[in-house]
């Protein structure tokens, strides 16, 4: 290393201490941070909650020119910006919720020069009056976020970053930076074609995220299993995904039932709705929200604890951004995927349904993404190891410890062949009555024996196979019918109503001559591993929870989600750090000198009441 980069060193170092309290750095940010101080274009990929934005946030502080900052997410933007300010960092943002006046300061601000950075979101950017306002501003570098969406390859297109090759040709001089956390092969080589990027840095990070747990179960009963998933933590963050606004509704009843503090959010809510229930989970009233997709991607709250899919999202990149919305402050999440293979078939309609408007190109995309999670989701490898290799990234580790498979809860169902010669018999003999075929839900009742009209009518009480499953849980049977499909061994056909049909493989199956392997959905919760660091103890724990209180009031007076004042590893830190002078409050990660002198002298002095209120019993 020369000189000059040694002096830059030892500053990037300074500045991510003294402003952010952060007392290192990531590697890939260091190499990030030395790309745009250089000047070199870069294209980064990042895990969500890796920390890509200290990547465009910290230049600007070193080198004083402005960075232009283009990102989708408005409601995100914003909670950046009040972190920014918080420590003492001037930025702003301009976008669609400011009011006039708060566009008009955004850029009297700019005008003035001592901003050091603007966001603004994609069609803002690529306008000719805003792009001619910018005037003779010196911008040092843009950085574009989410660059996934420029591809449609990705998974989230969107046409507007078509057209940000349009900003850099107005400022050649800038460097441009791309940031994403989602990026194949083929999306990276997208993202620097569509862009420009001119001999870019490639800066690609590892995309395992070691402090989550992955399960995939077979979906049975899913409000029972999502409310037993998060009873495990309760008054703990979490988000559940659904396919539909309906289901999103009945769950939520369904948890708020057994008093869970829960609520449904999609995009059929008035936008009032939508935002009083963000503004509820980020300030820690509302524990878990039951979501369409709508949700998430402006919702930053980096202690959520469970993720849970009710069904199968569309892509693995989906999945990986989805679920990379748990543990964002690097503690112990879950994640869960409630999977039924009745789930390709939903998919597959929904892409046929807006095929006309996407074309046929955007489609095959589609199901191709659709095809890897499905593979993910039954197969029964490592998951982490599945994620990484998706991602084009080897994984060394043997035993990860933190997914279903590595820690051995996969149970397989006892008996599997004989009981899907049952089922598969079973769907035979109801064709041979003049071809006909069911849903599995159907199959079901005939095997357990149901003497439900239906049955009755069609005579199917008579059958041989009525009744085969008698002491098996209906659920259950279509779960391994389910699987049956998955391996081939039963097919069913596409359209509204899918009905059963045998395949060659049913019939090997039916003569013995090829084996069956099925999964047994979990009926009571596995043993759950939160916390990768250590445990905190009783103790630890009620002041980690008076921190919290504390965070949660400061915050409101502020009028800013409490994560923003001090994330939850912060307040870990301080808690098993018992700071009690500011020179301890510094060594604490997460706490820089803005923030110090703001909240510093509130939270010693709480810690303090604490510990001397430790030596005495409570007196309730
Ligand atoms: P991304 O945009 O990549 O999803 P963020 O930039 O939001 O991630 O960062 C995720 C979290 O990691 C934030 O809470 C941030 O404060 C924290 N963080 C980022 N860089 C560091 C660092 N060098 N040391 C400690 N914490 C960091
Ligand atoms: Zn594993």
């Amino acid at each position: 290393m020369d000189g000059l980069a040694e002096r830059a060193q030892h500053t990037i170092e300074e500045v991510a201490e003294r402003v952010w309290g952060f007392h290192s750095l990531r590697p890939l940010q260091r190499a990030a941070i030395h790309a745009v101080l250089d000047g070199d274009d870069s294209l980064v990929v990042m895990p969500t909650g890796g920390g890509k934005s200290l990547c465009y946030q910290l230049p600007p502080m070193i080198t004083g020119k402005l960075s232009l900052v283009i990102s989708p997410l408005i409601a995100l933007m914003q909670d950046q910006i009040n972190g920014l300010l918080l420590n003492g960092y001037p930025a702003a943002a301009i976008h669609s919720g400011c009011s006039d006046d708060e566009v008009a300061d955004a850029f009297r601000q700019l005008d003035s020069g001592h901003l050091r950075l603007l966001i603004v979101s994609p069609e803002r950017a690529t306008t000719g009056s805003f792009l001619s306002r910018l005037g003779n501003i010196e911008i040092g570098a843009i950085a574009i976020d989410e660059a996934h969406c420029i591809s449609h390859w990705g998974h989230d297109f969107r046409p507007d970053y078509r057209r940000l090759c349009d900003v850099r040709r107005r400022f050649p001089r800038a460097s441009l930076h791309a940031y994403t956390a989602t990026a194949t092969p083929r999306v990276r080589r997208d993202i620097i074609k569509q862009l420009g990027l001119r001999e870019p840095k490639e800066l690609v990070g590892t995309f395992d995220r070691p402090n989550l747990t992955y399960r995939v179960v077979p979906r049975v009963q899913p409000a029972d299993q999502i409310a037993q998933i998060l009873s495990s933590s309760p008054g703990e963050a979490g988000i559940v995904y659904c396919l539909s606004r309906k289901e999103t509704e009945q769950i939520a009843g369904a948890l708020m039932k057994r008093g869970i503090n829960a609520a449904a959010y999609h995009a059929g809510l008035a936008s009032e709705q939508r935002r009083t229930i963000e503004k509820r989970f980020s300030t820690e009233r509302l524990d878990v929200v039951v979501a369409t997709v709508a949700f998430g991607m402006g919702i930053d709250r980096s202690d959520v604890r469970r993720v849970i899919h009710a069904s199968l999202p569309k892509s693995i990149e989906a999945y990986q951004q989805e679920t990379g919305r748990a543990g964002r402050d690097g503690l112990g999440a879950e994640c869960t995927l409630l999977y039924s293979s009745g789930d390709i078939a939903r998919w597959r309609r929904l892409f046929q349904r807006s095929a006309d408007d996407v074309g046929n190109e955007i489609e095959s995309a589609q199901i191709e993404h659709l095809e890897a999670v499905r593979r993910f989701a039954t197969g029964s490898r490592c998951r982490h190891r599945a994620l990484s290799e998706h991602f084009g990234q080897d994984y060394t580790i043997e035993n990860c410890g933190a997914c279903d498979v590595c820690l051995g809860e996969i149970s397989q169902t006892p008996d599997a062949t004989v009981v899907s010669q049952k089922i598969l018999s079973c769907v035979a003999r109801v064709a041979e009555d003049r071809g006909a075929a069911y849903g599995s839900a159907y199959i079901a009742e005939v095997l357990r024996g149901s003497r439900s009209k239906k049955v009755l009518e069609r005579g199917h009480d008579r059958l041989s196979t009525f009744g085969l499953l008698r002491s098996m849980r209906k659920d259950l049977i279509v779960s391994l019918i389910d699987q049956l499909v998955d391996q081939a061994l039963l097919q069913r056909s596409e359209g509204e109503y899918p009905v059963l049909l045998l395949t060659p493989g049913s019939i090997e199956v039916m003569r013995s001559q090829r084996e069956v392997v099925l999964l047994s959905p979990p009926i009571s919760s596995a043993t759950r591993r939160l916390d990768p660091e250590e445990p905190m103890s009783d103790a630890e724990r009620v002041v980690f929870d008076r921190l919290r209180g504390l965070r949660r009031e400061l915050a409101s007076e502020q009028g800013v989600p409490p994560y923003v004042v001090f994330s939850d590893a912060t307040l870990r830190d301080m808690v098993r750090l018992r700071p009690t002078t500011a020179g301890e409050m510094l060594e604490v990660k997460g706490v820089g000198q803005t923030k110090l002198q703001r909240f510093g002298d509130v939270f010693l002095e709480a810690l303090h009441a604490e510990s001397s209120a430790a030596g005495y019993p409570d007196p309730s």
